[in-house]
């Protein structure tokens, strides 16, 4: 019985007809751009999450680079965020005209670490971008009291923690601008490409939308009728829109993430019970924090004899975002040695994530259960 990280098959064939359902609804109704499907599933996102705006993007990279381009965040600017997430968070920073600034993370959560902010800021900076990583919330409370007393704007990557609440709130309600990724694999997956920033702010989100979608508003794009309406460009905008197939799939998927988020955390409950004496790392959940399990990520010593092990048995596993971004060939040139950022590091060299997926079976689970078990055990 093989253990794969995802089976988007078999939530394919879950959701088969609902999901047919809506392709054919689209097709019928040959509205393929600027058609009812994305503002209706920007209203059903933003419900849910409990924001006011919601801007389907085509994905959490562009999210991230609309985000940062209407908040005026470019040539000069500082953006502080961590050197061991995404590229994508890195990338779109610079793909805006600024500069990441890195400071190193948390070694029990693996989030930004917000004592080692306060040395980063620069007359420059202008904002924090923290990562919510594998689904663990970053320390909120206490970057954004940071960043008020500075003056800094928060941007949230919260692309890996749909569903992670911090006292109560959800990641994505603490930023001014919060980004999301709806790839495949993410908590709720599109067929392709998608993502969404969202903000309570309402000038902020006109801006955005329209960075998303050509430099125009919604409205002139939506409009109706024989005639349409004059050019009327803002600002020089992107074309990153969210587009009308997936976000009329993406309204298919939505009714069934708290059941997914669920069943990641019973999951991520027997994992913590099975390997509890284990002399490896389990995934903290901070008092008052609420996982969102993208990644169940344990560290071990033995991390890649724990990985081959596995895989004998044919359990998948990932070593997500390993070797971190200052030490990847794209960063050579800013000449960061062995040793910068060592928690990281470190973190980088141990971790190891596990099948966590809704559609995991319990007798899949049993089984990554057994062999980590066996293995650990024969390895110390
Ligand atoms: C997935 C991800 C992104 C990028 O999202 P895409 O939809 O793949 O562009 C950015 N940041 C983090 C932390 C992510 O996990």
């Amino acid at each position: 019985m093989p253990v794969p990280m995802y089976d988007h098959a078999a939530t394919y064939r879950l959701l088969e007809a609902e999901l047919s359902s809506a392709f054919t609804r689209v097709m019928a109704r040959g509205k393929l751009d600027w058609g009812p499907e994305v503002p209706a599933f920007e209203r059903e996102f933003a419900a849910w999450l409990g924001v006011r705006e919601v801007i389907g993007t085509n994905s959490g990279t562009a999210a991230l680079r609309i985000a940062l381009r209407a908040l005026g965040i470019g040539l000069g600017d500082e953006v502080i965020t961590v050197p061991n997430s995404d590229i994508s968070t890195t990338a779109a920073v610079h793909q805006v005209g600024a500069k990441a600034v890195w400071v190193d993370i948390d070694a029990d959560t693996m989030n930004m670490a917000p004592g080692l902010v306060e040395a980063a800021i620069t007359p420059r900076t202008k904002a924090l971008l923290p990562v919510h990583m594998y689904g663990h919330p970053a320390d909120m409370p206490e970057l954004v009291r940071m960043a008020d007393h500075y003056g800094l704007v928060v941007i949230e990557d919260a692309c890996l923690a749909l569903g992670a609440t911090i006292e109560g709130r959800a990641a994505g309600q603490w930023g001014q601008v919060s980004c999301f990724s709806f790839a495949p694999s993410k908590h709720l997956g599109a067929y392709g490409s998608g993502g969404a920033v969202v903000t309570n702010d309402a000038e902020l989100a006109e801006q955005m939308r329209r960075y998303a979608g050509y430099g125009q508003a919604r409205e002139r794009h939506y409009h109706e009728g024989p005639t349409s309406l004059p050019l009327e460009h803002h600002v020089e905008g992107f074309n990153e829109r969210l587009d009308e197939l997936h976000a009329a799939l993406l309204r298919v998927k939505l009714p069934y993430l708290n059941s997914w988020l669920e069943a990641r955390r019973e999951h991520a409950r027997h994992y913590h019970r099975a390997f509890a004496n284990l002399p490896i790392t389990c995934p903290l959940e901070r008092p008052g924090c609420l996982h969102a399990y993208r990644n169940y990520v344990i560290r071990s010593d033995h991390r890649d004899a724990l990985q081959r092990g596995v895989a004998d048995a044919g359990i998948a596993t990932g070593t997500p975002y390993a070797p971190p971004l200052h030490q990847q060939p794209v960063y050579q040139a800013r000449g960061y040695a062995a040793g910068s950022f060592p928690v990281s590091e470190a973190a980088s060299a141990t971790l190891l994530s596990l099948p966590v997926a809704p559609e995991l079976s319990a007798s899949q689970r049993g089984l990554v259960i057994e062999r980590v078990q066996q293995i650990v055990a024969a390895l110390n």
